[in-house]
């Protein structure tokens, strides 16, 4: 590894060596840190050791590089020097705290300890210094508490039973103390139970763990910064990671801060807000906070906080005092701080703060979580407010954001006739309904046998976010809107309802009490996780293709920024009208043969399989004749859906064999229909079998054996199209041959198009009938001949589910077999039919366009395949120069995002 240059990083008193943009090297806690105290925001002074560190405390079996004590040491002298403090002195004490920090945010998946620096020898100092020795002993039990358990036990590799680890042992210590005392809370020890309790805590530490609690500060303190650099490699943080596509060898940084302290009395207190609502994305300043509360009391649920202002209050706590009411000053000054700190940083901001004595200190700012419906508004607003400009916009939401929006909801009708058994903080948006269970192993056990579950507990806590994941929704007794479930499902866009303190939940007999019932594991329960609301049982659920005027603002500032055209694959009137409203520019894949699938399709089914069972010319003829009405009516209703708009209608493709009817009566009534007994009827369909159908008589290969059958269908387009002429309508078919590998191919096709052409215009008296004629791109073959096929073709769609299947020999139909090994074993990234692969088969797409505009300069060239719909590769797509996308009606929205992201990124 090369030399670190620099390992600790000052920031504090208006200066700062780092700055936000350093958030590989410091974390994005430090970096931010580093930011605010630059801008002069009171942040308390300290230093980060950088994840440079970290990396190489890893490849060194855990030791530091030799200039690191030198640097931590002369970074504390710094900090003591603002504070005007030394750290373990006696009479003047400074206390600091170890957090950890990685590049991106992974809430509450490593290591903290606070209060570092309290020894028997500071403690004096400090009952002097803050006049307040209940305060610093309540101080000294949390310290032992968390060194214990995150530097002494975790840190130490030290795997107890459950309910064994030091931090459970100490809690029922403390709790037999409370009980022995009559204390319902915390708050109610006195001075000398706390006493009391750490000289216990001392000795059941030593019992437990067999080492003494540290009594030297600088014992502590690197104790604390081992801690932390080896929660990154914790069980917690490794899973974390892995949902969430963070590298493993990225690294944590490490902050140690002067301690401020929330806990100093009524005129203190800590909290957390946003600097917009990150639930719906209101423009007002968001909030909750805790008086005379310590470091992570709010984000770990266990009181219910309070609203910091009017804006901020819920059913929940209304009654309670908010911030603003209780200590304007503070409030004043803290509102002035998120103003400034949103209008540098350009977006919504998740803060914490403490007020230490009615002095303000900011203890962290960064980019906020914010759900689906919160990042589109606040992406509109924050344009309008000229905060961000059109490309920035688009950025702001992710392609899972919107899909979030278009999630399903409970049905409103069926909701208004439900009374609702429970109502708590609205934390996660939509719908979910689902069975419950009341572990996080659970959850992912039944989900694992296809159950939709739903996850209830007291509260969650890091340990948890696999069986979050694995469930449906999440819904905790406790808890505010910024406690850990709130944080986490807000992230996933997953619906969630916190704080649900009605809910009496009964882990050791699986069930829980509400509204005067007992809901046992397996029961089924709905969440409304927009307003908060639990249903009994199963509510009907609606998708969310309703109007949204936000989500079409935002995807109007999305298309104003795309180069790429976005179409829709479609077969169905219905669903063309319905990519229309989603903003379909056109189709990019009409599929023939899907007239012959699904209801209602019988009549038309029969007459195809009278077709393909026709033995000579004339037979077939007769029966394409039949046919001839039910395709001109299909192919008519989608081209007025699609009015004024393309729609690439491709001939027929799939195998013949795959329309032989297998069941006797339906063989038996075409055989009477074609006038031929049973053995005539089997002799002719066995001879349509084939060994490998997907490479068999399909695609161009049928209208090659068979012309009448294109010329059926091209003469449907073209009549079709001519009629909505006639009718005043604008019909823009471009008709496409499917599974071309040679130009002859489409040349004895465009022959059969032309004359039909001719004889329609003819026919109808109509002069012209605008359209373009050309082919499917998805044999490897066509790509490397692409420049002959161009000189035919006028367009090409690439249809990259065959392409890729071609391209990598492997059957679209029979992956399941032993894909999920090749990406297991790493193998393969991904699976290729999801997300093109970009270096083989993306070289052939690039090969296929290259020699294609070069023998005709204006070819239009889409994709028609299953990747049109995936953000990684629309992206593919845009930096190869295609002119459009298409894919399924749900996925368009989606698609317009993506290829706004496309432009702006490349
Ligand atoms: C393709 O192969 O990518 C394609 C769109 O056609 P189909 O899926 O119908 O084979
Ligand atoms: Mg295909």
């Amino acid at each position: 590894m090369a030399k670190i240059e620099k390992m600790v990083y000052f920031f504090g008193a208006g200066k700062a060596e780092g700055n936000a943009k350093m958030k590989e090297l410091l974390g994005g806690k430090g970096a931010n840190l580093a930011e605010m105290a630059s801008l002069g925001v009171p942040v308390p002074p300290g230093f980060t050791i950088t994840t440079e560190v970290c990396t190489y405390f890893y490849q060194n079996e855990r030791k530091y590089p030799a200039q690191l004590k030198v640097d931590v040491e002369k970074a504390l002298a710094g900090v003591e020097q603002i504070m005007d403090k030394k750290f373990g002195d006696a009479a003047n004490p400074l206390l600091v705290s170890v957090r950890s920090g990685a590049r991106s945010s992974m809430p509450g998946m490593m290591e903290t300890v606070l209060n570092v620096g309290l020894t028997e020898k500071t403690i004096p100092g400090l009952v002097a210094l803050s006049g307040d020795e209940r305060f610093v002993y309540d101080a000294y039990r949390r310290l032992m508490m968390m060194y214990s358990d995150v530097v002494m036990e975790k840190a130490a590799g030290i795997e107890p039973a459950d309910d064994m680890g030091i931090r459970k042992q100490l809690e029922r210590v403390m709790n037999e103390l409370k009980k022995q005392k009559g204390c319902k809370s915390d708050v109610d020890l006195t001075t000398e139970d706390l006493k009391n309790l750490c000289a216990q805590f001392k000795v059941k530490i030593k019992e437990v763990l067999k080492k003494e609690f540290p009594d030297d500060p600088m014992k502590q303190l690197w104790g604390g910064i081992e801690a932390v650099f080896a929660s990154w490699d914790g069980k917690r943080a490794i899973s974390y990671r892995k949902i969430e596509g963070i590298p493993d060898d990225w690294g944590t940084a490490v902050n140690v801060q002067t301690m401020v302290f929330g806990n100093m009395g009524q005129d203190s207190a800590t909290g957390v807000a946003f600097t917009r609502n990150p639930g719906n994305g209101e423009n007002k300043f968001y909030g909750e906070y805790l008086v005379n509360a310590q470091g992570e009391d709010v984000v770990a649920g266990t009181r219910t906080p309070a609203p910091i202002n009017e804006s901020s209050k819920s059913e929940h706590n209304k009654d309670e005092v908010s911030l603003e009411k209780k200590m304007p000053a503070a409030y004043k000054e803290l509102f002035a701080i998120q103003d400034k700190l949103e209008e540098h940083y350009r977006d919504m901001l998740d803060i914490e703060f403490t007020i230490e004595n009615s002095k303000l200190f900011m203890l962290q700012c960064r980019v906020g979580k914010r759900n689906g419906p919160a990042a589109v508004r606040m992406a509109v607003d924050m344009l309008k407010e000229k905060l961000i400009t059109n490309q920035m916009a688009c950025l702001r939401v992710t392609p899972a954001q919107i899909d979030e929006l278009l999630h399903p909801i409970i049905d409103p009708v069926a909701e208004r006739q439900h009374k609702a058994v429970a109502k708590g903080l609205p934390a996660g948006p939509g719908g979910a309904k689902g069975q419950i269970v009341f572990s996080a192993p659970d959850a992912v056990a039944w989900a694992k046998q296809g159950k939709k579950v739903i996850l209830v507990r007291e509260e969650t806590n890091p340990e948890d976010v696999e069986g979050m994941r694995a469930a449906q929704a999440i819904l905790t007794a406790r808890g505010g809107m910024t406690s850990h479930a709130a944080l986490v499902a807000r992230g996933w866009g997953r619906c969630c309802i916190v704080g649900c303190g009605v809910l009496e939940v009964e882990y050791a007999k699986k069930q829980l009490h509400v509204d005067g019932k007992v809901l046992k594991e397996g029961d089924w329960i709905t969440l409304n996780g927009t307003k908060g609301l639990v249903y009994e049982g199963q509510l009907p659920m609606i998708d969310a293709s309703r109007e949204n005027k936000e989500l079409d603002d935002f995807l109007k500032i999305c298309d104003s920024v795309r180069k790429l055209g976005i179409r829709t694959n479609a077969e169905t009137p219905a669903d063309a009208a319905k990519a229309r409203q989603f903003g379909a520019e056109g189709i990019g894949l009409f599929r023939t043969e899907h007239m012959f699938y699904g209801k209602g399709s019988d009549e038309a089914l029969f007459l195809l399989r009278k077709m393909i069972m026709s033995n000579t010319k004339e037979e077939r003829q007769k029966a394409i004749d039949q046919l001839y009405p039910f395709v001109k009516k299909d192919i008519k209703g989608t081209l007025e859906a699609m009015d004024n708009l393309p729609v690439v209608i491709r001939l027929l493709d799939p195998p013949l064999h795959e329309f032989v009817p297998q069941d006797a009566q339906k063989r038996a009534g075409l055989a009477k229909e074609l006038n031929i007994n049973a053995d005539e009827f089997n002799k002719r369909a066995d001879s349509l079998h084939e060994s490998n159908p997907m490479m068999g008589h399909r695609g161009v290969r049928l209208g090659i054996t068979y012309p009448e059958v294109s010329r059926m269908q091209i003469k449907a387009v073209f009549e079709a199209a001519a009629e909505l002429i006639k009718a005043g309508k604008n019909p823009y078919p471009e008709i496409m041959i499917p599974v071309v590998c040679d130009v002859k191919e489409i040349e004895f096709q465009l022959q059969i198009a032309k004359e039909v052409y001719a004889e329609v215009c003819k026919k109808t008296g109509v002069k012209e009938i605008r359209h373009m004629f050309g082919t499917m791109i998805e044999i490897p073959r066509a790509a490397l001949v692409a420049g002959q096929i161009a000189e035919v073709a006028e367009f090409f769609s690439y249809g990259t589910n065959d392409l890729t299947q071609m391209g990598f020999g492997f059957s679209r139909d029979d992956i399941g077999g032993f894909l999920p090994d090749y990406v297991s074993k790493g193998i393969l990234p991904g699976d290729p039919f999801q997300s093109i692969d970009q270096v083989g088969i993306g070289e052939l797409i690039k090969i296929g366009i290259e020699r294609g505009r070069k023998a005709r300069k204006n070819l239009e060239v889409g994709i028609c395949g299953e990747h049109g719909g995936d953000p990684a590769s629309i992206e593919f797509c845009h930096k190869v120069g295609m002119d459009y996308v298409s894919c399924s009606p749900f996925r368009v929205p989606i698609a317009r995002l993506a290829a706004a992201q496309a432009a702006v990124k490349n």
